[in-house]
Formats: C-alpha cells, structure tokens, sequence
C-alpha cells in the first residue's frame, strides 16, 4: 500500500478520468453530464465497458443504477457495496462522483494485484442521476434502492412540463418496476456501503491531510420568505415612510449569514435567491421572496434555526412595517457514519501510514440513502483549493490513488468485519 508503488493505476486512472470527462455536452459549460441527456446515456455504456475490463460482471438494475459485481467466495453472505456517481451538475467538473465510480473500479485492481478474492460479493454501483435535476430530486438511484423514491415524485415535471416518469421512459426504464422494486430492502440488505469521493471543500487540503473519513453528513433545512410591504411611487415616497419588502429582505439575509456564522460546528447558512414580484425600475418593492438554506452536521442546533431565524427576521422585517412569512422544509436530516466502518477506514490509513482526520461532509451522497441500508462510511480525498462543482474541479491522481489504496484495505476489512447488532 505504498503510494509511490502504484504507478500503473496512476495511469489507469488518468486515463479512465480523461477517457470519461469527454461524455459531455459541448453546448454547456466545464463537463457537463446531465442525468437523462446523451452524453450520460453514452457515458454508461463506456463505464459498463470499464466494468467488464475490471472483471465485473456487469447490469443495470430497475432504479437505472448501473451494478458491477464481482463474486466472492460465498454468494450467499450480504455484499459489500462501493461506487458512487457520473452524473455531473450544469457546468460541473471532472471528480464529484466520477472519483468513487473510477476509484472503485482502480480499488478492485488492487485486491487483485495482491492476490485477494474477497468472500462477500462486493457491488460496484454507479448511482443514477445523484445531482440535483431540473425534476427537483437528487439522488435518484439511491433513493430507489433505498425505498425512499414515491410515486408523487415520478409525477414531479421540469421546467418544461416533462414528468420524471416520462424521463425515465425515454431513458429506457420503467417507472412502474422502479417503484415495484426497492431491491435491496428487505432480506437483500448490504453488509455495508463505503464511498470514495472528493472532499469538495477546503480542510483537506488547507492541513496537508490526504484523507478524510467522514464522520457525518450535513442536515439541510430550506427557506422560502415572503416580505410584504406597499408599493408606492419610488420618487415621492419619503425614507421614513416606506414598507420597503426588499429592505426587510436585505436584513433577512444579513440575519441567516449571522445564524451560520453563529454554528458550533461545520454551520453554514445561505441565501441563494432574492425575486421582486415586479419589474418596475421606479415602484417601492412590495412583495419579495428569498429563498436560503441552513446546514450542519450538529442536529440540536439545526433543530433550532428555524425558531432563532423566525425570531429574528421578523422583527428584523417589522422595523420596516413590513410582513414576513416564513416557509421551511427538511431536505436532509443528519445521517451519521457508522462507528465501525469509520474505525475499519481508520485502521486502513494508518497501516499504510497514512495520515488522516475525521471530516464532516457538507454535501449530500448516495451515501445518505445507503445509510438506511447498511453500515455506511465515506473517505474523502483532497480537492484543490476546495473547489467542486466548477470546471476548475481538480485532485492531483495520486492524491485518489492515495484514496483508493485505503478503499480497497477498508473492503477488505469490512469483508470479515461483523458489526455489533
Ligand atoms: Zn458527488
């Protein structure tokens, strides 16, 4: 397991990662590979082909998930499962995902090299479409595999008018199986689930650490605020005599900067969206809606945003005479990293000596919906300057070789690893 003994999959992997990155859409900016489009469907085929070249035995499952597997010695035991996505967001990058599909696929040619046949089935996944969509639902292979994908999301439609059902149909699976089969639920449940992916942020890389085994993934709580003040002529209207939305609106963002400012730990808040309801240059903004997100790994204080924000943006909102209501849903809740897979991934870095930290992630996986499946861990390698879902994307090869190298020694510990009930 050293990381200067690896020069060959350094190669294999530069090549598989340029090979891939050429599915895109030319139209669209960085590398862009949309679930659903052209370039996604043509990308599956050249993955599936990569798949075979690492001994896997090779299908696409009713949800559209792509599943390589490679037989153990015991076909009967739960598998283990790996892989990740490659899918990418509109004007994406090169590694988010990419990086778990390819790195799984390096990792197999590692427990090869050294002569090790596994005894569970390890599944090599490459999750249907894990980005946000114009459907409004990420994660869609996982979900399904997890039970978690409804009919009223099959009924959801694009911007234009498109269903997701209708998606899936010109894609070629249908919705009906889909929703039928939740194939890993039940007796068919994972033995665990472990997902290499780029860490997307700056921690990493900011302390020299190569890898980072996460300890939790980030709960998400979305605003939508409606301000509501009088719309007036903008030239006669006095300052002191105005029910200015947008002003209240301005204070609203200030407010949900400061509630993330304020986190204990890994806190972030965001205000992505202001809309003024009109278009006219010279009318005091009477109607404005905002559109944030809160997000951290610590639940207490998640839980507790949306009352601190209330409080705050109202009477932020009512120092202007104007009217705020507040409207919030919970896009994720935390998921935590299963103790046993974080120690087994512990354990791989430091026999190879190689240094570590525990990290929480601040962006959702697949790995969020395997969680409910099995025991899940996820190893992160760095990203430079912290930078993900930009063409800019980028982790030096030997970095995820570095990533892969303790993927492939935490399968094999997790192989013969029997959690506490
Ligand atoms: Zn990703």
């Amino acid at each position: 397991m050293q990381e200067t003994a690896l020069t060959g999959l350094d190669a294999w992997l530069d090549t598989a990662l340029a090979e891939l990155s050429g599915f895109r859409s030319e139209d669209r900016p960085g590398w862009t590979r949309e679930v659903f489009s052209e370039p996604y469907r043509a990308s599956r085929a050249w993955t599936a082909a990569r798949m075979r070249g690492a001994g896997l035995q090779v299908h696409q499952d009713a949800a559209g998930n792509l599943v390589g597997r490679l037989p153990g010695t015991n076909p009967a035991a739960p598998p283990l499962v790996t892989g990740s996505h490659t899918d990418t967001v509109d004007g994406g990058g090169r590694y988010d995902g990419v990086v778990g599909v390819l790195g799984a696929l390096a990792a197999v040619q590692v427990l090869a090299e050294r002569g090790i046949r596994l005894q569970r089935d390890l599944l090599v996944v490459d999750f249907l479409g894990e980005e946000s969509n114009p459907f409004g639902l990420s994660c869609l292979g996982s979900r399904a595999l997890a039970g978690e994908l409804t009919a009223a999301d099959l009924a959801r439609t694009d911007y234009r008018g498109r269903t997701l059902a209708a998606a899936y149909e010109d894609f070629g699976l249908d919705p009906a199986a889909l929703l039928a089969a939740a194939p890993w639920t039940g007796t068919r449940r994972p033995h665990a689930y472990v997902e290499l992916h780029i860490e997307q942020g700056p921690v990493l890389e900011e302390r020299g650490t190569p890898i980072g085994i996460v300890t939790a993934i980030t709960g998400i709580e979305r605003l939508v605020a409606s301000f509501t003040g009088s719309p007036d002529h903008a030239g006669t209207r006095p300052m002191d005599d105005r029910r200015d939305a947008m002003v209240a609106a301005a204070e609203a963002v200030l407010a949900v900067r400061a509630e993330g400012c304020g986190a204990p730990e890994h806190g972030v808040a965001t205000v992505t969206r202001l809309e003024n309801a009109s278009p006219a240059p010279n009318v005091v903004p009477s109607l404005v809606r905002l559109y944030g997100e809160v997000r951290s790994v610590d639940e207490t204080w998640l839980a507790g945003t949306r009352a601190r924000l209330a409080g705050e943006i109202a009477a932020r909102a009512a120092g202007f005479v104007v009217e705020a209501d507040l409207r919030w849903s919970t896009d994720n809740q935390v998921v935590r990293a299963a103790a046993g897979v974080q120690d087994l991934a512990a354990q791989a870095a430091d026999v190879a000596g190689i240094e570590w930290a525990p990290i929480p992630s601040g962006a959702t996986h697949d790995a969020v919906h395997m969680a409910r499946l099995a025991p899940m861990g996820m190893i992160f390698v760095p990203s430079a300057g912290g930078r993900s879902h930009c063409p800019e994307e980028f982790t030096p090869t030997a970095r995820i070789t570095t990533g892969v190298n303790v993927l492939a020694e935490t399968l094999l510990r997790l192989d013969t690893h029997e959690f506490a009930q």
